[in-house]
Parts: C-alpha cells; structure tokens; sequence
C-alpha cells in the first residue's frame, strides 16, 4: 500500500494491527474467530453510518495539495479502501489471536503466488515442492518462472530426509507446500518443515486454500507465508476468482505489498466486496462443509465399486493423527478411487446431478471434479500426475441425505 497521511482517520485501514486494546472496528484483540471474520476491517462508514462499507470504485483520489493526500489514497493499483477491508479482515483471521499478520490480495491465487515468488525470488533462485501441489502451482513455476531462470525440484513432504537433502543440494530459497493437498489429501506437517526450512535459510509457504484459516493457522506454526486461492472457500459461493499473500515478517510484507503495487495483479474493488461477503460466514459454512464430508467419506467407504477414500478424516487415514493436531477439522474435500478404473472414474463424475462436473471447489454448492483431465491435466505424465480412478469431490453445504441419494444412484449406474 502506499504511504498515508499522518492523521489518525476512523475509516482509513493501517497496514499495522491495532495496539490498543480495541481496535477502530470495535474489535478486542481476543475476539473469536467469527467475530473477527464479521468486524475485522469493516467498520461502518462515517458519513451515512452505513454498516456495511461501500464499495469503492473510484481509480483515483483528489489530494488537497500537490505530494499532500488527502487520507493516504491516492490511486487503486497502489490502495483501494475495498481491498484494505479485504486484506484487513483476512489477516485478522490468518493472524489468529495474536494478530500481527498483514494480507495482500490479487486478482487470482495464481496472481498471488507469482507476486510472492517474484518478491522472494531472483533469477537463479531454487523452489523445492512437494510433488502434489496444485497443477497449475507447479505449471506456473515450471512454465512461466522456469524460463526466468527459476528451478525446481519436486518432493514427498512425508519423506524429511528427502525434503533436507533438495533443500541443501539446491540452497532453495522457498519450500513449497499444500496441505490437505489437493486432490491426494496429504497431510505435511506444517510445525516439522518449518523447522527444516529454516534450518536450510529457505521460507515456509503454505497454501492454506483447502484449510482456510478456519481450520488451520499456518503462521502460528511457524510457516512464513500463506498463500490463497481465495476463488475457492473464502469467497465461499463460486461467483469471483481472487488470491491472497498473507505474512508476519513486516520486511517480507514490504515486499510483497512493492510487488501487488509495482506488477499490479490486484484484484477490482467488486470482487474484492464479493470475497470479503463470502469471508463473513467461513466459519459456519466451513462447520457444514466439515460434517456434510465426514458423512460422505464414511458412506463411501461400503460402497461397492469404491477403492479408496481419501479424507483425513477417517481414522485410517495416514494423516489423520497429524490433521487431529494441527486441524480443527477435516475441511469439505474427499477424493474417492474406483475398482472400475477411469471409465468408472469418469462415468461417476458425468452422473451425479447435484454434485455438478466442474473444476473448482470450495463453494456453498457441491462440486465434482476428474483431476487427470480436469484441473490436474497440466500435471499430465509428470510425477505430479493424479490416478486416472480419482474423482474428487467438493461437498457443499446441502441437505447431506440429497447430497448421498444423488452419489448412491451415480455409483450404483456404474
Ligand atoms: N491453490 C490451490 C490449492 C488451488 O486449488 C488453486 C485453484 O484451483 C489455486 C491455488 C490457484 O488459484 P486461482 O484459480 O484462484 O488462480
């Protein structure tokens, strides 16, 4: 963001969290998460008292004098007071109850990540990850930054001495993970690899976008940066693309915010209104997502036709001890595999009528994806590849029984 007028203002948002005991949004520092999601950055609007801020469209900000802003704004790629709430809010829910964090939001999660690694990142400079990152992740550092001289090396997270010995061979400057990842459902632990990043001199990112904040708070175990498709659970209703950088490290948030400014992916002041709306109510929506998929990981499992279940959830889940202790809950995906291969894969995922054939996830509404030539298609004969069995399915927040009578008569057509 770009400087602000001195002047304390009650409807500007500071890039620094508040060190009163309440903040300008009425908010105490030991506010819950959803009062937090509610309040955070959303103070009412002086003028009207209008409680819900207004959606700032202007491109640009009449100063009173030439080199003297009026409240610190002065043009929308630098600041937007919309996309201040957006951030505001987000990093008060990132942050978790010890605060500090700072977020800065783009205009996809794939805009985010680039900006991060262009922040942290020179030429010459290596990115270890793990070896079931989101297709298009590992598409972008392979594609786009590798031709600028940006190296990689793909990794099992589960395997520490793997991830050390790639980390020292390569002096990587950033350790990559997902965890749940998608759509293999692997669990990394956040904690450990944050230690043998550090160790190493590398950062920590995590992509937090099956998680959200809601179920895991990355930064507060030691990881360095999280990262968002904030398309998926945060904005919460499949209707606005945008991502998220959000970081501690005030040095690392300087540069992250030169580069939101400088490169300029930032995201328009609707989408950033229509992204905070959704963040209002992730906590509910998460608590549904969360039983409406523990109910459908266990119903899977009987059925004939069904290989595997992959949902942490499940107690025989190879993550599932670790999910317990660094999750406060299992989150709304589940992969499923199936005996009848990729035709029965695919013949699933064309059938089922509530659960809609899409590529994204993380909305009110339940979605049902074929990675390998869907979103993983990009990761097609790489060892990121998905098995050609896997549906993966985002369950939204229906009426459970519909949502199990519309995959029993699918599986059952098989
Ligand atoms: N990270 C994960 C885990 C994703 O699933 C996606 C998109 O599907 C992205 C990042 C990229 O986000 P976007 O599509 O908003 O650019």
């Amino acid at each position: 963001m770009t400087e602000r007028a001195a002047e304390p203002d009650e409807n500007v948002h500071t890039d620094q969290p508040a060190e009163t005991t309440e903040q300008e949004d009425g908010l105490r520092p030991s506010a819950g998460f959803n009062t937090r999601a509610i309040h955070a950055g959303q103070s009412f609007e002086p003028l009207t008292g209008a409680v819900v801020p207004p959606v700032h469209l202007s491109t640009t900000y009449a100063p009173e004098s030439v080199g003297q802003l009026r409240r610190g704004y002065d043009y929308g790629r630098g600041t937007n007071p919309t996309r201040d709430s957006l951030q505001d809010q987000l990093a008060a829910l990132e942050g978790g109850v010890d605060g500090g964090a700072l977020a800065y939001t783009f205009g996809s999660g794939l805009a985010a990540e680039n900006a991060l690694i262009h922040a942290v990142a020179a030429p010459g400079a290596h990115i270890v990850m793990g070896n079931d990152v989101y297709g298009g992740t590992y598409r972008l550092i392979d594609k786009v930054l590798g031709p600028w001289g940006i190296g990689h090396t793909v990794v099992d997270m589960a395997d520490v001495s793997a991830v050390e010995k790639a980390l020292a061979e390569t002096k990587a400057a950033i350790l990559w993970l997902e965890t749940p990842s998608n759509p293999m459902m692997k669990i990394s632990d956040i904690a450990a690899l944050a230690e043998t990043a550090h160790a190493a001199g590398a950062l920590l990112v995590v992509d937090n976008t099956f998680a959200t904040p809601y179920l895991q708070l990355p930064l507060e175990r030691g990881a360095d940066v999280v990262v968002h498709s904030t398309t998926k659970y945060i904005g919460g209703h499949s209707d606005v693309i945008g991502g998220a950088v959000v970081v501690q490290d005030p040095e690392l948030a300087e540069k992250v915010k030169f580069q939101q400014f400088a490169a300029g992916a930032v995201n328009g002041p609707l989408d950033g209104y229509l992204t905070t709306r959704g963040l209002k109510t992730l906590g509910v929506r998460m608590d549904r997502h969360n039983a409406n998929a523990s109910t459908i990981a266990q119903w899977l499992l009987d059925r004939p036709g069904v290989e595997r279940v992959l949902y942490p959830g499940l107690p025989d889940h190879p993550g599932h001890e670790l999910a317990s202790r660094q999750m406060r809950g299992y989150g709304g995906m589940v992969s499923v595999q199936f005996t009848g291969g990729a035709t029965a894969a695919r013949k699933v995922a064309e059938t089922t009528r509530l659960f809609q054939l899409a590529e994204s996830l993380g909305g009110v509404e339940s979605l049902m994806n074929y990675p390998a030539a869907m979103t993983h298609a990009s990761v097609a004969g790489t060892e990121l590849a998905v098995p050609d069995n896997l549906v993966r399915l985002s369950v939204g927040i229906e009426d459970v029984a519909d949502l199990i009578d519309d995959l029993d008569r699918a599986i059952s057509a098989v």
